[in-house]
């Protein structure tokens, strides 16, 4: 799977200058470490307000906001679920979260979106697992959606990075 769509980037999430960029949530949406924190931290505090208003989000779901004093327009929202051991529908759950996120991309007409490694910070989920996750179903949902013009992967870090740049470079 060749595609040009799709870009690995090194750096900070926050800095990106995209129509959106994706959170790695939990479900109160109301915040916490990570690359949460850090959204949080960039958007000020008009985000936590908006967040307030959306009840949270169940696993394998995402939700939409602005993107306050972000570059970005708007922020997704989605929940990653936490590693418990492979069979308890974590492959699922976190495909999931890529399809959601770029299909509230698609209605809202977004164009180009950032995604972090969901799940594989905090939440424990083993790197290259989640990264093939990541890859196949971003690439199958472009494949079907060419209103999505580019999706960049955002790694914080260089271990996270030779792992995208591997996994991608197989396809
Ligand atoms: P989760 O709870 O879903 O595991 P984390 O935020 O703990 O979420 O980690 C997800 C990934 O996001 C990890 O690879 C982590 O290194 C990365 N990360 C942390 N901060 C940032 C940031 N500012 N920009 C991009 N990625 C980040």
């Amino acid at each position: 799977m060749q595609n040009k769509t799709m870009e690995i980037v090194e750096g900070d999430i926050t800095a990106q200058s995209v129509d959106a960029i994706v959170n790695a949530a939990n479900t109160s949406l109301l915040g916490g470490g990570g690359v949460d924190g850090a959204i949080h931290r960039a958007a000020g505090p008009e985000l936590l307000a908006e967040c307030r208003t959306l009840q949270g989000c169940p696993t394998g779901d995402a939700r939409l906001t602005k993107g306050y004093r972000l570059l970005a327009r708007w922020v997704i929202h989605t929940v990653g679920p936490v590693w418990r051991g492979g069979n308890n529908f974590e492959d699922e759950l976190l495909g999931n979260c890529y399809r959601r996120s770029l299909e509230i991309a698609v209605k809202t007409g977004i164009r180009s979106v950032a995604f972090p490694a969901i799940s594989t910070g905090i939440y424990g989920f083993p790197l290259e697992r989640a990264t093939r996750i990541a890859v196949r179903e971003v690439g199958a949902f472009l494949a079907k959606n060419p209103a999505i013009e580019k999706v960049f992967f955002v790694c914080f870090d260089r271990h996270t990075h030779d792992c995208y740049q591997r996994v991608l470079g197989e396809s």
